[in-house]
């Protein structure tokens, strides 16, 4: 049975005080600095608050920020809220009009995807990663990429390396990141690589105290390697969100999830929506939208998941890459009348069917309650209220 009164009322959108500060990364690892004039921006994943809508904070811009824009943050690692506030944040689409818009900057057209695992990793942890990355490249999901010109939908995972965090401890901060990264290319631990994603990946046991599990579950944004006037580094930041599985994991799968970690399984999405917003906004100057702050393509269907299937061992999915099942965030599609989806192979999924007509006596107009095919059950006069 559903309740009619909850059919309408999904549409209060949840707040998403998102702010796009200009961050400056005072890098503490004599590996990197990026002064004044060469700031990164950065784009953050949305955190939800399942518990109070009024609490959850946006894919925010990295915290050291202070400056606002109307260029995107880069912060969207993505926090989870309830499905219903995912979709809240859902924005609509228009027929007429693609609703994200070309800036002018670069996208990548075909990204190589890096990983630096941070702290203590298992291996079938490490594979689980592993092999998403492997496969997201042209899958139905990351080709809705190609919808926004220049995008391949190509993208292969080039690279990846570890450090244990007896290099720079368990407490890492935005610039710590970028400091880890810079390393790795410096270090010859993975080379330098225009057309490459860099993820800092980190375990459980790591914070990352910039806002990682109360302000976002992740964020993307590009520096100059090393000093001012370095070539453009592409990279981001995804935490295991086992620390905080009521902020950064899908509430299907907080206990149990497709690849039995439920951990991976809250980061993979994650990374899917870094991965998009860096291949079609790397440098946060080519596409989101008008919105203040601005979306990305992966902000504006942030914790919406769109048709899901059940798993064998009772958790959720919405698509299947290689031999594994993931729950992955949508993605949105640059066409007019589209919005958020899956995969786009040429069209659009058709619009939902209208919600039925109402089915009450004049005498009784107010259906409070439906069936599952659509016929009130319950109806009232309107001097009453729905019990
Ligand atoms: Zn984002």
């Amino acid at each position: 049975m559903k309740r009619a009164n909850q059919m309408i009322s999904c549409g209060a959108g949840a707040m998403f005080a998102r702010t796009r500060p200009r961050a400056r990364y005072a890098v503490t690892l004599g590996l990197m600095t990026m002064m004044a004039g060469c700031a990164a921006q950065s784009s953050k994943l949305d955190v939800a608050d399942e518990a109070d809508d009024s609490t959850m904070p946006a894919f925010r811009s990295s915290p050291s920020a202070s400056a606002s824009g109307t260029m995107p943050s880069g912060k969207g690692g993505g926090l989870a809220s309830e499905e219903l506030q995912r979709s809240e944040h859902v924005m609509a689409a228009s027929t007429s009009d693609t609703g994200i818009y070309y800036h002018g900057g670069a996208v990548i057209p075909v990204v190589d995807i890096y990983y630096i695992f941070y702290g203590n990793w298992s291996p079938s942890q490490m594979a689980t990663l592993t092999d998403f990355a492997q496969h997201i490249g042209d899958s139905p999901y990351f080709n809705i990429n190609k919808t926004y010109p220049g995008v391949s939908g190509h993208a292969v995972l080039a690279g990846s390396t570890s450090y244990p965090t007896s290099m720079w401890g368990t407490s890492l901060n935005n610039g710590s990141i970028a400091g880890i990264v810079t390393f790795a290319i410096n270090n010859g631990n993975l080379p330098y690589d225009a057309n490459g994603v860099y993820f800092v990946l980190t375990d459980e046991g790591v914070a990352e105290t910039d806002g990682f599990c109360s302000s976002w579950c992740g964020w993307h944004t590009w520096s100059h390697l090393n000093w001012f006037g370095g070539p453009d580094v592409r990279f981001a930041f995804v935490g295991n969100p086992a620390r905080c599985p009521g902020v950064c994991i899908a509430s299907a799968n907080r206990s149990v999830s497709p690849n039995g970690d439920v951990g991976m399984d809250g980061m993979i999405s994650s990374v899917a929506h870094e991965l998009d917003e860096a291949t079609t906004d790397p440098d946060l100057n080519a596409w989101y939208d008008n919105a203040n702050p601005p979306n990305e393509n992966a902000d504006k269907c942030a914790w919406n998941f769109g048709a899901t299937y059940a798993v064998a061992n009772g958790s959720r999915a919405n698509m299947r890459l290689g031999t594994r099942d993931y729950l992955i965030q949508e993605n949105w599609v640059n066409v007019p009348g589209c919005g958020c989806a899956l995969q786009y192979t040429g069209s659009c999924p058709p619009p939902p069917p209208p919600p039925p007509p109402p089915q009450c006596p004049a005498s009784k107009p107010v259906c409070c309650e439906t069936d599952d095919a659509g016929n009130c059950t319950v109806c009232i006069p309107r001097t009453q209220t729905c019990p």
